[in-house]
């Protein structure tokens, strides 16, 4: 199928901004074929080409609340809604003929939980860069954002990748006050964090200490303009 890919690129973009999201980016698999995530996306999706990652940010008391029972209770409604956009999304690109597979939010935490890693997707995107708390950090709203993302045979026009380092040098805020010793080396020991995950009243699991993303100097500074 021929597309205009300028403006369904455009007009993708429009369309996510539109459901919700605070900002967006493409990876194109054929601009980018080297990249060693591709066979993980072509395992999900066959003839895959563009994976379009978004973001939704956390409101600020997400940050500041005490009451971890609360925060979590609607931590569970942004990755609803964050999974609520991907679906639409994919079925919008459905509709003009092409496959799509909304890829679910909460599914990502480490490469081995995952369909795919959506962090390194969103690096390739352009979104931000991982910080020594193995997060992505964005820009704009530091490791405080949930990310979606949908699969997709539509080739769309990649972004590239940001050069600047978010993580601030010199600072391990995030590694010392990890209470699991999960981080600083290689990848987070997930099975370590794991231990802290908090299960909700019908034993779902939701999410960890986030000492990590509260520890963080990005993530002040930016919630501080995240009201
Ligand atoms: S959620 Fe807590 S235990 Fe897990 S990596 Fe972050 S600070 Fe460590
Ligand atoms: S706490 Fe410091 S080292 Fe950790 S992610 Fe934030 S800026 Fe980077």
């Amino acid at each position: 199928m021929i597309i205009d890919i300028n403006r369904e690129t455009d007009r993708i973009k429009t369309i996510l901004l539109s459901l919700g999201a605070d900002d967006c980016g493409f990876v194109s698999l054929e601009e980018q074929s080297s990249i060693s995530w591709h066979m993980r996306a072509d395992d999900v999706l066959p003839g895959v080409k563009t994976i379009i990652v978004f973001y939704k940010k956390f409101p600020r008391y997400f940050y500041t609340a005490e009451d971890r029972e609360c925060y979590n209770k609607d931590f569970c409604k942004m990755i609803s809604s964050v999974d609520m956009i991907s679906q639409m999304l994919a079925q919008e690109i459905i509709s003009k003929g092409f496959q799509a597979i909304a890829i679910a939010a909460d599914d990502e935490v480490e490469p081995d939980w995952g369909a795919v890693s959506l962090r390194h997707y969103a690096v390739l995107a352009g979104l931000g860069s991982i910080g020594k708390n193995k997060l992505l950090l964005t820009p704009r709203f530091g490791s405080m954002v949930e990310l979606g993302a949908v699969m997709t045979d539509m080739p769309l026009h990649g972004d590239a990748p940001i050069e600047k380092e978010i993580c601030i040098s010199g600072c391990a805020r995030c590694i010392q006050a990890c209470p699991q010793q999960a981080l600083g080396g290689g990848e987070t020991k997930a099975d370590h964090c794991k231990e802290t995950v908090y299960l909700n009243e019908d034993g779902d699991s939701i999410s960890g200490c986030w000492l990590c993303r509260s520890s963080c100097p990005l993530n002040i500074s930016f919630g501080k303009n995240n009201i």
